[in-house]
């Protein structure tokens, strides 16, 4: 009988094939390999042999009790202690939920000017996707305008879950080359092509140096891309500048070579509606001043933007970092940040020095860095798989930075918040 483990029973498989008159003979004995065998129906065989046959589903389908049984063993185990995706996402420490309020198209408060920045993490996970995370990654999006940060495996399938719009992706930043952080690339690609993005819309891929020697290999396996791609290796003190975007890329104290990156988003300037009454301005010709362009109304009369707008704005600014040791330096990179991303990897004193020596941050020391930067607000990700409940370590962070959140797969905001957003 051991001759037959393994075998498929194909026609192109001659021992395959000779096993079968054993088994579609129903009359009695037959012989296999010269031996007279006792006939056995098709059933019991592959139960007390639990081998793999790819024949048809006839001989093969388990009996319907059986079947059943398989199908709810999982629901028989007890429950185990992982926590399911998306469990803490109730509240912010404001004790509003996270995703109440997630769009560019937002109605601003009375006198608010409109967010400019949504940022969402839809994967906070770290070395592997688990249960409860995705892989690390990061969505930045302003006004159609899309920004991702690192694409590990699954990354696309965590995309959908937070209903993003692929299309919108236009810069794909990698921090660097560890598979938790890449990996999803091709699938990745592949996707945006089948959600609309076509010849007129270029995708820049930007990373560490070797960029292009590993993208260009996984574009072996995601060929014929319908966009183009543009690769560009930054590092730091690189800027990548567009529309309002200016995104600055930091070297991290990683294993390998490893970018940081800090966003900024330039605003106009505010629009003062009363100065541009009393010109007596057409209200449709406030948007083309609010750009900044001069525009002549019907009298004859030359209107330049700084008769009607008060003063500037400050930008936005996001840092983002993960799988480093902290320096001194973050502080100063980060300073002044309405919000910083940063990796905890995990909590727990006791194992603190396995994760300095491998290169990673622990949730306090990033903490610290964001107490010292002065930001507004400090997400926390890239979680150790071991790290079953990073909110267990939410008030130690707290002590040390009173604006910490354990960042969770789905956490979003739209920036800036509060008085920032005058
Ligand atoms: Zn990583
Ligand atoms: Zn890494």
């Amino acid at each position: 009988m051991d001759n037959w483990r393994g075998i498929s029973a194909t026609d192109n498989n001659p021992r395959a094939n000779a096993v079968r008159p054993y088994v579609d003979n129903p009359t009695g004995n037959s012989k296999i390999h010269g031996r007279p065998r006792a006939v056995v129906p098709t059933a019991e065989i592959f139960n007390d042999m639990k081998i793999l046959w790819d024949v048809g589903a006839n001989c093969v389908r388990p009996h319907p009790a059986q079947s059943h049984r398989n199908i709810n063993r999982r629901d028989d185990r007890p429950r185990s202690s992982v926590i399911p995706r998306n469990a803490e996402k109730p509240t912010d420490d404001r004790g509003r939920s996270s995703l109440q309020k997630f769009s560019t198209s937002e109605k601003p408060k009375e006198g608010m000017a409109p967010k400019m920045l949504d940022v969402i993490l839809p994967g906070t996970g770290g070395m592997l996707p688990s249960d409860t995370r995705w892989l690390s990654t990061c969505w930045l999006e302003s006004q159609g305008e899309a920004v991702l940060i690192d694409c590990g495996e699954g990354t696309q399938i965590a995309l959908k879950k937070q209903n993003l719009r692929l299309g919108n992706v236009n810069t794909l930043l990698i921090t660097h080359y560890h598979a938790d952080h890449i990996s999803g690339l091709p699938g990745l690609l592949l996707s945006l092509g089948n959600y609309g993005k076509g010849a007129d819309s270029p995708l820049l891929i930007a990373g560490p140096r070797g960029l292009h020697k590993i993208v260009e290999s996984l574009l072996v396996i995601a060929p014929n891309l319908p966009f183009p791609i543009e690769l560009r290796e930054v590092g730091a003190g690189d800027i990548i500048a567009f529309d309002n975007w200016s995104i600055e890329a930091f070297r991290l104290r990683h294993g390998t070579l490893c970018n940081g990156y800090r966003i900024t988003l330039t605003r106009k300037p505010v629009f003062n509606p009363e100065k541009a009454n009393a010109l007596g301005i057409p209200p449709p010709l406030f948007k083309v001043l609010h750009r900044g362009e001069n525009v002549t109304l019907e009298d004859g009369r030359e209107i330049t933007p700084d008769m009607v707008l008060d003063g500037e704005r400050a930008p936005i600014k996001v840092g983002y970092y993960t799988d480093t040791l902290t320096f001194d330096r973050m502080s100063e990179i980060f300073t002044g940040c309405d919000l910083l991303i940063a990796e905890g990897m995990h909590g727990d004193e006791a194992v603190a020095d396995r994760i300095r020596d491998k290169k990673h941050s622990m949730i306090q020391e990033s903490a610290r860095v964001a107490a010292k930067a002065g930001v507004n607000r400090l997400w926390l990700t890239h979680y150790s798989p071991a790290l079953i409940n990073p909110r267990e370590y939410l008030p130690m962070a707290r002590g040390i930075f009173a604006g910490a959140q354990m960042g969770f797969d789905g956490i979003k905001i739209s920036l800036p918040e509060g008085d920032r957003g005058r």
